[in-house]
């Protein structure tokens, strides 16, 4: 792939705890104790966008840090604070079966811990990254296409890229279960500090999108090849819950004309109206009418706060 694993350091070469890896579906453990709920991931993608040397990330803005991973088991408990979203294209770096798929993206969150933190005794890691797999097919993904946009703009914001998504949006629809092993970052110094969450259902991307990443990064593949087990377990999680925020959402749907009053004291009734209009009928995704325009309102709303956006040329949009 991009580099030997000999190129790398030390820990690269001498781990024996490494990611990523193949996973064969007949030797997965069943975990029947262990949870993992996504919280807050309802809310609007916000990042500022960059490139590294090997991928293209989005850095969660601070206004976001509330969308979390939470995994735990009968006794322990631990957040995990969403970082970045990366990309691996024109290959996977997990595989299933010994078969390697189009593109995979990271979803890093880093654990949040006051006091001293024993990694020898804590099956917790310091990282937790959630990985999605795109497999190649016909179809275009409307929301790889909505991702492509905002690298093309270099922003996530809806006044440049006139679509906006939902962290949840990149997940497959069903979650019934996931993977979970202990593992190491794939890129240079592979420090053996991250407990994988692998998501077994994979979403499609066409070859046009695949090319897209290609170019837009210069870079043909950009995946670390696959790493031996060496009698580490996997194990299949099935207790998936997503926790809306429920601050984030207060309203349900028969309070539409408090909503309707709240914009129009914020941002003025036009461009409420102009709010509404839009996101109801341009969105398709699993959210009822009312809270994607309750989403949007956040938008504007924390986007004329941040004074990131004019009123009127945002919301009317
Ligand atoms: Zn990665």
């Amino acid at each position: 792939m991009m580099q030997t694993n000999q190129e790398w350091g030390t820990l690269c070469e001498t781990g024996r705890s490494q990611s990523p890896i193949n996973i064969q579906t007949s030797a997965i453990s069943q975990s029947n104790e262990t949870y993992i709920n996504f919280k807050n991931y309802n809310v609007l993608l916000s990042a500022s966008i960059r490139y590294e040397e090997y991928t293209i990330k989005f850095d969660v803005k601070q206004k976001d840090k509330e969308v979390k991973l939470i995994l735990g088991n009968k006794k322990l408990e631990k957040q995990y604070q969403l970082k970045n979203i990366h990309f691996h294209w024109g290959c996977t770096e997990h595989h299933f079966n010994n078969q390697s798929y189009s593109l995979e993206i990271h979803l890093v969150h880093s654990l949040q811990q006051n006091g001293t933190f024993d990694p020898e005794s804590d099956p917790f890691k310091r990282l937790s990254v959630v990985a999605l797999l795109f497999e190649k097919s016909e179809h275009e993904n409307e929301i790889l296409n909505t991702v492509l946009d905002m690298i093309r703009h270099n922003s996530t914001d809806r006044g440049l890229n006139k679509k906006s998504m939902a962290y949840r949006d990149l997940l497959p629809k069903d979650l019934d279960y996931i993977y979970q092993y202990s593992g190491s970052l794939t890129t240079t110094p592979c420090n053996e500090t991250v407990l994988w969450s692998v998501i077994p259902k994979k979403n499609h991307i066409s070859s046009r999108q695949i090319l897209a990443f290609q170019k837009l990064h210069k870079k043909l593949y950009n995946c670390r090849s696959i790493l031996p087990l060496n009698g580490r377990k996997i194990f299949q999680v099935s207790s998936i819950k997503f926790i809306d925020n429920a601050s984030a959402i207060p309203f349900k749907k028969y309070e539409v004309f408090q909503l309707n009053s709240l914009l129009t004291h914020f941002i003025g009734y036009h461009h409420a109206v102009g709010c509404f209009d839009k996101e109801l009928t341009t969105n398709s995704s699993e959210y009822t009418p009312f809270e994607t325009a309750y989403q949007l309102f956040l938008h504007c709303y924390i986007g004329i706060q941040e004074q990131q956006l004019d009123p009127e040329y945002k919301c009317i949009l």
